[in-house]
Formats: C-alpha cells, structure tokens, sequence
C-alpha cells in the first residue's frame, strides 16, 4: 500500500522525451491526464490522494514508462 509523502505530497511528471502521445495515461487517470486537440498533453502535477491509485495504474500503463510518480512511499 502506498502512503502520501506528508511533507510534500504526491506529484507526477511525464518525461517529454519518452512520451510518444499514446493516449493510455488518459484513459487511465482522466482527471489527471488529457491529450488536447493540439497534441499537448496536460496533466496536474500535483495528485490528491484520491487521484493516487488512477496516476498509479497510469504509469504502469504507459508504453514508454514515461510517467514518474514522487512523493509517494510503500509502506
Ligand atoms: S501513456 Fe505515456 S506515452 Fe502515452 S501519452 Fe501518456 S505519458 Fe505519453
């Protein structure tokens, strides 16, 4: 089980130089991830923890293992 850094909370970042624009992390974590019409793609980089598991199964999703979470422990 994860559990939240206290001190500064989950963040997610996509690292450009992998991301290929696939899509997958969209329809994985929709209220994090979005792929505008002009090929952008936004994400809020600081997570809820309600956003947590979604980004989670985000990154493990992604093809290219472009999405990185930090702030976030096992415990
Ligand atoms: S799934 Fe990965 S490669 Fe595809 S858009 Fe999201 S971050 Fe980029």
């Amino acid at each position: 089980m994860k559990a939240l850094d206290r001190f500064r909370g989950p963040r997610v970042s996509v690292d450009d130089d992998r991301c290929e624009l696939f899509g997958t992390c969209m329809w994985e974590a929709p209220r994090v991830f979005r792929l505008e019409k002009d090929g952008r793609l936004r994400f809020r980089r600081q997570l809820t923890e309600e956003d947590l598991e979604q980004a989670a199964a985000a990154a493990r999703s992604c093809p290219m293992q472009a999405i990185v979470l930090r702030g976030v422990t096992d415990e």
